[in-house]
């Protein structure tokens, strides 16, 4: 079943009435303090217990386990069931959630939402370009060793689009540092131009790749007014609806239009998603939307005070080396956790409408080189409708190699820290340790790909000449690491 309809399909009218409460119950809690510390202290004013009515929280706060003393519980209750393993809780957690049937309530909503978002991920879909197919598949396995677990929960999309240029709101934990709005893309008067590009993506790339698009990137998709006839004719041509964050909350009737896009009869998509930037905008939300309309619209508290961690990038940019500065993993404890790295997700095209401007991105881990979260391995204009397919052709030709090219220097990716051992060497990221043997065979393959100062060709004809290395091993060798995403494509 398509959309959340299936989550909804599990329980009755009347609990999926509760359910959007305690949602938004919990909702409030992110935002205002206040409330989140009377509600520790089972010491909720009549006030707040007004307020909560007015928003549309009915039930009675006792039918959840709210006071700090229950909090542990609560925690290891739900994070059981939304991992399906309520099963290996202790019996003492079962008992004391028997007693809630409300927390059992929200914790099987949590369980069949996880569940349904973990299937929802996917593999980027092969493309009928082999050259870019290639070039993303090393892109994917790059990404999954720089952001470790991060890394596997990105879709990938091919393409993203803005529609403007800059963004209006400025957000203080914004990865990507956008500039001021400068400019919007005149859609109505240049629609032609945007139909004309998303076809040539078609027919170069096929269908479902031109389909796996962004339409927003550093962008706020409120900032064009036609944003929502862009997703429109963007369906009608790749056959694909596309997502949708906004940090602009107060447009009601703007997000009234957004939601009806989403909302069909057949299919209800769980779009768009909501930032919440301050306990004002969340009251303004609340105030307009009844629960119900909200249940399947994600909230993402964005104050400054949340427990949840910004990734350090852009405007809160803080170097984390992670792994890399890590000389002993004997000691799987002290190493710790490491940051998220990226917001990043798409690896592939960024395309801006207003200045014509094509770069090619893939997410990587946020630091001094890649500040915004995302490698940039080419940037170019485009004149017009016309001349996008040649430009999207030259960046293939010229960034999409299938194998190393000769006359380029073969690296490891900026982000890896190379590190001989006996047999042969490592490769930190600021995520994993990746082991590598054959010393015996390559010779000291590794330390010249680590020092990053011979071509391609100078390489293989010092290991032959000096090292006595088999070419086809080198070869052999040698594309293996590129096409496993471990060298570096920023020629
Ligand atoms: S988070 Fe989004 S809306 Fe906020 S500044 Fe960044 S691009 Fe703009």
């Amino acid at each position: 079943m398509a959309g959340d309809q299936y989550i909804f399909s599990q329980f009755t009218e009347d609990e999926l009435k509760q359910v959007s409460q305690i949602k938004r119950f919990f909702e409030r809690l992110q935002c205002d303090r206040e409330l989140a510390e009377a509600v520790n202290q089972n010491r909720v004013l009549p006030e707040q217990l007004a307020r909560l009515k007015e928003t549309g929280v009915l039930f009675d706060l006792s039918e959840l386990p709210l006071g700090l003393e229950n909090q542990q519980n609560m925690m290891l209750y739900l994070l059981a069931v939304s991992r399906d393993l309520e099963e290996e809780l202790d019996d003492e957690v079962k008992q004391f959630a028997g007693r809630y049937p409300l927390l059992k309530l929200w914790g099987k909503y949590l369980a069949l939402l996880y569940q349904k978002r973990f299937s929802d991920k996917k593999e980027p879909p092969a493309s009928s370009n082999a050259k870019f197919d290639a070039w993303r598949k090393r892109r994917v396995a790059a990404v999954k060793s720089e952001l470790g677990f991060f890394g596997t929960q990105i879709d990938h999309p091919a393409f993203a689009y803005e529609l403007s240029e800059g963004c209006s709101m400025g957000c203080w934990f914004c990865s990507f540092a956008p500039p001021k709005l400068s400019g919007v893309f005149r859609y109505n008067a240049e629609r032609d131009s945007v139909l004309r590009i998303v076809n040539h993506c078609i027919d170069i790339f096929g269908k479902k790749t031109a389909g796996s698009a962004l339409p927003y990137y550093r962008t706020e998709p409120h900032d064009n007014p036609c944003y929502i006839s862009f997703l429109r004719d963007f369906e009608k041509l790749t056959g694909e609806v596309l997502c949708t964050s906004t940090a602009v909350c107060g447009d009601v009737i703007w997000l009234r239009e957004l939601m009806d896009y989403y909302r069909r009869e057949d299919v209800r998509y769980h779009w768009p998603r909501l930032s919440i930037l301050s306990p004002a905008m969340m009251d303004k939300v609340h105030d307009a939307f009844t629960p119900e309309e909200l249940l399947d619209i994600e909230l993402l508290v964005q104050v400054k005070d949340h427990y949840r961690p910004k990734v350090t990038g852009g405007r809160i940019l803080e170097e984390h080396a992670g792994l890399r500065d890590k000389e002993d993993f004997s000691d799987k404890n002290s190493i710790g956790l490491v940051p998220q790295g990226s917001i990043a997700c798409v690896s592939g095209f960024n395309i801006n409408l207003v200045t014509r401007t094509i770069m090619l991105f893939s997410p990587c881990y946020a630091g001094s080189k890649w500040p915004f979260g995302f490698r940039v391995f080419a940037t170019e204009k485009y004149r017009d409708a016309k001349h996008f397919p040649v430009v999207i052709n030259n960046l293939i030709e010229r960034c999409m190699p299938l194998s190393p090219p000769r006359e380029k220097l073969v690296k490891f990716r900026d982000d890896i820290v190379f590190r001989s051992t006996e047999e042969g060497f490592d490769l930190a990221t600021p995520n994993q340790l990746h082991h590598f043997k054959g010393k015996d065979k390559c010779g000291p393959l590794g330390e010249l790909i680590g020092g990053g100062e011979y071509t391609y060709e100078e390489l293989s004809g010092r290991m032959a000449l000096k090292h006595k290395v088999n070419p086809i091993v080198l070869r052999t060798v040698t594309q293996q690491l590129f096409d496993d995403g471990f060298l570096d494509e920023v020629y």
